[in-house]
């Protein structure tokens, strides 16, 4: 997978809300691994990319996803995605939901790595499996839009892992990108551990299209990024927000989804 190198105005300023203080070493590195190769993300074994080939074909396989939902379906054919009955009887508020992979081992460690311990070397290989599966969104005019973290936790963390991985896709697709389209006006607590129902009650009024960006919303197509679909429930409310705000379409695009147990 090749990346084009030049950065983004969005993402070589690195100092709004969205953070981005690490981007810059981030970036260096890739490219230099680019050129020289380097090791896998998962096995460590040296490789001309991100994920070797035994890797990407034991734990990145494009399974068959729910358009709706983006859980994994029961169907041989892989390249064709369709919808599941329970999204066929409650369509989403999103036209299209893709997820890379499985939330599960070894994705949800190299998320951790990345997004708590500012592993920033792991988000190429992250990317992978989700961007095989974008390939038709390239040039697609759609307008790529992180999910917001709350201040208070950007402070904690230094950089939106979101937005990292929104750059780089709108990157590598040639897509527009602009960080802090969506604010979060609310510190809405850890998700973890409330109800579907609890959750998205939490979620109501917890984001708002910012003023800046409300023309470049308003009728467009937009690609909303986020690391991991789980309820729902955040991508629900932000898209929400932004059909609110006149986007015409959204679609919500994730590294991983979380299988239902
Ligand atoms: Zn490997
Ligand atoms: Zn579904």
């Amino acid at each position: 997978m090749t990346f084009p190198s030049d950065a983004t105005p969005m993402a070589a300023g690195g100092a709004g809300p969205s953070g981005g203080r690490l981007t810059c070493g981030a970036g260096w590195l890739a490219r230099a691994r680019r050129r020289v190769g380097g090791r896998c993300a998962v096995c460590r074994g040296w490789c001309a990319g991100d994920l070797c080939g035994h890797c990407a074909s034991r734990f990145a396989l494009a399974r068959p996803r729910c358009s709706g939902c983006a859980l994994a379906l029961p169907v041989a054919d892989a390249t064709v995605d369709t919808t599941c009955p329970r999204c066929r009887r409650a369509p989403p508020p999103w036209s299209r939901a893709v997820a890379g992979v499985d939330y599960g081992y070894p994705w949800d460690r190299l998320l951790a790595d990345f997004k708590f311990h500012q592993r920033l070397d792991v988000v190429d290989a992250l990317l992978q499996p989700l961007l095989a599966r974008l390939q038709d969104m390239r040039g697609s005019g759609l307008r790529v839009v992180s999910v917001p973290l709350s201040r208070e936790r950007l402070r904690e963390r230094g950089y939106n892992q979101s937005w990292e991985l929104a750059r780089r896709l709108a990157r590598a697709l040639a897509l527009d990108a602009r960080a802090d389209t969506l604010l979060r006006v609310r510190d809405t607590g850890h998700q973890l551990g409330l109800q579907r129902g609890a959750r998205q009650a939490n979620l109501q009024g917890a984001f708002v299209v910012t003023p800046r960006h409300a023309a470049w919303v308003r009728g467009a197509r937009i690609a909303l990024v986020d690391d991991v679909l789980t309820t729902g429930a955040t991508a629900r409310a932000a898209t929400h927000t932004l059909r609110a705000a006149g986007a015409c379409e959204v679609q919500v695009w994730t590294v991983a989804r979380t299988p239902e147990a």
